[in-house]
């Protein structure tokens, strides 16, 4: 059985949506700008509503992303500008390796999960870190065909993303 609780088909007005977004994200690139630096200061490069986002700190953003391979697929950016995980210092790794545990955790207990697949690319740059944990569910094949599950896009359960944040939330103030 597919798990789809936080997915619904794409729509014609979220291609609208991501496309004027799009237009944003091409002019940063032009210009030799980080989009992902450029959208933590005008907000209007990614569409990211405050309600997708799981966990936030200093070092790091958590959020559910828009466009989602598998119920549950969640974007972990760093929040200092480094092109890739070659780039990323040693000290990040800890606190990194903590928020990525939390997280995992928090989508096997509220979701399900009975996997989480976590992958970096952040090929063709100006590029910023940032890393992807996909879900894989009972009954679903595994292995790397996971990370080519065609996108939908995401379905706002709020009392699901809600269970999701409040487990983060505890989890990280112990
Ligand atoms: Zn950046």
């Amino acid at each position: 059985m597919i798990n789809d609780i936080l997915l619904r088909d794409i729509t014609s007005d979220d291609i609208e949506l991501e496309e004027k977004y799009h237009q944003e994200y091409l002019k940063c690139k032009e210009q030799g700008n980080c989009p992902t630096c450029a959208n933590f200061k005008t907000n209007n490069i990614f569409i990211e509503d405050d309600e997708l986002t799981l966990y936030e700190d200093n070092l790091f953003r958590v959020f559910l992303e828009r466009n989602a391979r598998k119920s549950g697929h969640v974007i972990i950016i760093v929040k200092d500008h480094y092109e890739d995980i070659s780039e990323m210092p040693i000290s990040l790794a800890e606190p990194f390796h903590r928020i990525t545990n939390i997280t995992i955790s928090a989508l096997k207990e509220v979701l399900g999960a009975l996997k989480v697949y976590l992958v970096t690319m952040c090929d063709g740059g100006p590029n910023h870190l940032h890393f992807q944990l996909i879900p894989r569910y009972e009954g679903e094949p595994h292995g790397s065909k996971v990370f080519v599950t065609p996108r939908r896009r995401i379905k706002k359960d709020m009392e699901v993303i809600s269970s999701l944040k409040e487990y983060i939330r505890k989890a990280t103030s112990n």
